[in-house]
């Protein structure tokens, strides 16, 4: 299936439907259909052919799904990049894109400015304005779309690890999911007819431009907010007849501390979906008794177009089902294996690299072929980096990145098991767990903690309380106490950051 096909196809069935909202702009299935028309349209006419790339560099807009929608049904690939991220991060990515036109979203007239100098092509620069104006004024043309094997997406990793590598989606990726959830046929993953999404994580994430996908492919409205904030997700749900949306644990937290959240009428909120992170067993202990929703965890990377697992509802049971702990079953047609060392299978239980291979897995790195080399492996598998084992009943747990592990006196100590027990001592806001040289031990453990607001932390407390909770090795020896905890754009901890000023002088083996 094709984003041409989508695009005619609700158009027919459901022109006067509500395709996307934003703030008091709606447009319908039939506008949508024109609109994107149009922009494919102006774009071959502007000179660009299939397998160009176009950049965006703006928050969350109906613009941007209309500008990707259009250039993804005549096969030029859209590479939306995050409006959070420095302008010497846009340039580098518009200049690894090689982009031909970079479109600016509402807000953003400044970024050409701010890119000036810094590029080392000389693509076209487009404002919001003028971009809203090239489609107004396109004379609709009939043009070849794109297929099923045609790339249309390259979105960018978090650069959680290292630089941000463009990951190449084709149709066939950007849809896989739905066919996926389709052969399901369970209530969680069947969209009804009347319901709507919401769109609160970036678009230049998986969990952002995914869900607008989701609701064009099951021709349901998305509902929009150009950046995440806590009530602008109350209004949706209140206001807008959101039923599902997908956000990322700091999120949740976000709703949790915000003073609407105990009082939203959530009756028409069905789901409530999470992930692209570890998330502290007490957080969503504490999410599943206040959002009268169902949750499901999905787990999965920009390389698998998003979710490849996914725990459903029936496995958040919060009175200590061990199963909370999990990352899910992998979808039909996602094949998982954890491999150990030597790159061998490891048998049921034990913890091994998680790699995947299945019908969501990208095309490869943009002009990255060793990266691609490395990663994607004989037989079409994709190695996650993540470190994590399989159960019996086949539920995967994630237990964190390779590159994050510890290892401290030849034991290995995952950072997000720490954190989840640090996680519930009461003055804790937020913890992330590093290792640090020791010449004795290899590595130790150290607890990074943000004390909650007006709080104060002593150490020991925080290490007598991990060592309560796991492990005397797994529990830190030392703790610092910080304002703020540095996170990526996309709401990850860089540890690696954190981990930088101890590590001057010393070489850090990664697994
Ligand atoms: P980079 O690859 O550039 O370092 P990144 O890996 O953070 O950045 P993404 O593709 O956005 O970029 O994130 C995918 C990663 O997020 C996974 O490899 C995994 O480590 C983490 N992740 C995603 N979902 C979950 C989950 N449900 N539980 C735990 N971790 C998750
Ligand atoms: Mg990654």
């Amino acid at each position: 299936i094709t984003f041409d096909q989508f695009l005619t196809h609700w158009a027919k069935e459901r022109p006067d439907r509500v395709a996307m909202r934003e703030e008091d702009r709606v447009m319908s299935y039939a506008e949508l259909e024109e609109r994107t028309a149009r922009v494919a349209s102006a774009l071959l006419a502007a000179g660009l052919e299939r397998g160009d790339r176009i950049a965006w560099i703006g928050k969350n807009s109906d613009l941007y799904f209309t500008l990707f929608f259009g250039a993804a049904r005549a096969g030029i690939v859209m590479a939306p990049i995050g409006w959070r991220l420095s302008p010497v991060e846009w340039a580098f990515i518009v200049n690894d894109t090689r982009a031909k036109i970079v479109f600016t979203g509402p807000g953003f007239d400044a970024a050409e400015d701010q890119l000036a100098g810094k590029l080392d092509h000389d693509p076209q620069i487009i404002g919001a304005d003028a971009a809203r104006a090239m489609i107004d004024g396109a004379r609709r043309v009939a043009f070849d779309p794109s297929g099923p094997a045609d790339a249309v997406l390259q979105l960018y990793t978090s650069g959680t690890t290292g630089n941000p590598k463009g990951a190449v989606l084709t149709n066939t990726n950007l849809f896989a999911l739905r066919r996926n959830s389709a052969d399901l046929d369970l209530p969680y993953t069947r969209w009804e007819d009347d319901e709507a999404v919401l769109v609160a994580m970036p678009c230049a994430h998986i969990g952002g431009t995914g869900l607008g996908i989701m609701a064009l492919a099951a021709g349901l409205p998305g509902i929009i907010l150009a950046e995440f904030n806590p009530d602008g997700v109350f209004d949706a749900v209140e206001h807008h007849g959101v039923t599902r949306f997908f956000i990322v644990p700091a999120a949740l937290q976000m709703l949790l501390l915000h003073p609407r959240c105990a009082s939203v009428d959530y009756s028409r909120l069905k789901y409530i979906l999470y992930g692209a992170a570890p998330i502290p067993l007490d957080l969503l202990r504490q999410c599943i008794k206040m959002f009268g929703a169902q949750f499901i965890q999905a787990y999965g990377m920009t390389e698998t177009t998003g979710t490849i697992c996914m725990l459903p509802p029936e496995d958040h049971d919060p009175e200590g089902n061990r199963r909370m702990r999990s990352a899910g079953k992998p979808l039909p047609g996602v094949e998982i294996r954890i491999l150990g060392p030597d790159g061998e299978e490891v048998p049921t239980g034990e913890v091994g690299e998680v790699v995947t291979r299945s019908s969501n897995n990208m095309q490869g790195y943009w002009n990255l072929p060793d990266a691609t080399a490395r990663t994607m492996t004989a037989g079409g598998w994709i190695h996650t980096g993540d470190a994590g084992y399989m159960d019996e009943d086949g539920y995967l747990y994630i237990h964190d990145r390779m590159k994050d592990m510890i290892i401290s006196g030849g034991e290995n100590v995952y950072p997000a098991e720490v954190e989840s027990a640090i996680y519930g001592h009461p003055a804790v806001q937020e913890v992330a767990v590093i290792g640090i040289p020791d010449p004795k031990w290899g590595e130790t453990v150290k607890a990074v903690v943000v004390p909650k607001a007006g709080m104060t932390v002593e150490p020991d407390d925080i290490i007598a309380w991990a060592r309560e909770r796991i492990a005397a090795f797994k529990a830190p020896r030392s703790v610092d106490v910080i304002e703020a905890l540095p996170r990526n754009a996309s709401g990850k901890i860089l540890r690696k950051d954190l981990r930088a000023p101890y590590w001057e002088g010393y070489e850090r083996m990664v697994n």
